[in-house]
């Protein structure tokens, strides 16, 4: 059977400084999914913890994110806690084992890069090359790490900020990254992640993508899914009129895959 976007796991609340929307709270989070017709959404605010030292502490700790509970639940609609957890420029993720108990479910972002000296080194920002270093090393360093990967996914693997905010990026510098990673490393990195029992996001801007650079965006994908990797979508909605488009892209890109029901990560059952 066809893929059903039945599941959004990457949905921001208020309480994520980049979304700071009163009117995006977990009970208009929930009519959203009720109506479009979602069976399990993950509510993922960013997130370090605060007992983790890094030059990256720009967002909340956990009584931040803990405001949110408890969650309200649907008739149809399940709505679990999670994070959007991240990664800094020593590959450190901002997380605790005790506190990844308490979550439902985890994402963590590779490509972040947009932060200067936080996830990369200064040094490096300007240079594709070493974005693309420091993406597959990122990439594979936490897939060595001992975290409970099967309540956890791999956020927006082919987004735009892989080449954020370098100064002479265009459109298509986050693609030239990704085209320099040879399908052998793709399919170690898939197969070490497909092993593990960690899913794949699909969370793309799919009216950005047309002709060859749809292709190019979707090379990765194509590869985890030869390797055995599964999918769950995610909007990245921040605000309640992200949740239209985020749908829409999400039911484009399972389509462009051509995935069936049999590719879906189920982490809840
Ligand atoms: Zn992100
Ligand atoms: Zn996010």
């Amino acid at each position: 059977m066809k893929f059903q976007v039945d599941q959004d796991y990457h949905i921001h609340s208020r309480l994520s400084p980049c979304s700071n929307d009163p009117e995006q709270i977990p009970e208009n989070i929930l009519a959203y999914a009720e109506k479009a017709g979602m069976k399990d959404i993950v509510l993922t605010d960013h997130f370090w913890d605060a007992d983790v030292p890094t030059p990256l502490r720009i967002w909340g700790g956990f009584e931040v994110i803990e405001q949110s509970l408890p969650l309200p639940q649907g008739e149809h609609v399940r709505f679990h806690f999670g994070c959007e957890c991240d990664m800094d420029r020593f590959s450190t993720v901002g997380l605790d084992r005790k506190n990844a108990d308490k979550l439902d479910f985890i994402i963590v972002p590779i490509n972040h890069l947009h932060f200067k000296e936080r996830t990369i080194a200064a040094d490096d920002f300007e240079s594709a090359d070493a974005r693309r270093n420091a993406f597959v090393q990122r990439f594979w360093n936490l897939l060595q790490m001992n975290y409970p990967f099967h309540k956890m996914g791999l956020a927006h693997l082919t987004d735009g900020l892989v080449a954020g905010a370098m100064k002479d990026a265009t459109f298509e510098t986050h693609l030239e990254i990704l085209d320099g990673i040879s399908d052998e490393m793709f399919r170690k990195l898939f197969g070490r992640m497909a092993e593990l029992g960690m899913g794949l996001e699909l969370n793309v801007n799919t009216d950005r993508y047309e002709g060859e650079n749809r292709e190019r965006m979707l090379r990765p994908y194509r590869l985890a899914r030869q390797c055995g990797c599964k999918f769950y979508t995610g909007s990245d909605a921040h605000h309640p009129s992200g949740f239209e488009s985020g749908l829409r892209h999400m039911r484009q890109i399972t389509e462009w895959l051509d995935l069936d029901e049999e590719d879906k990560f189920r982490p809840f059952g």
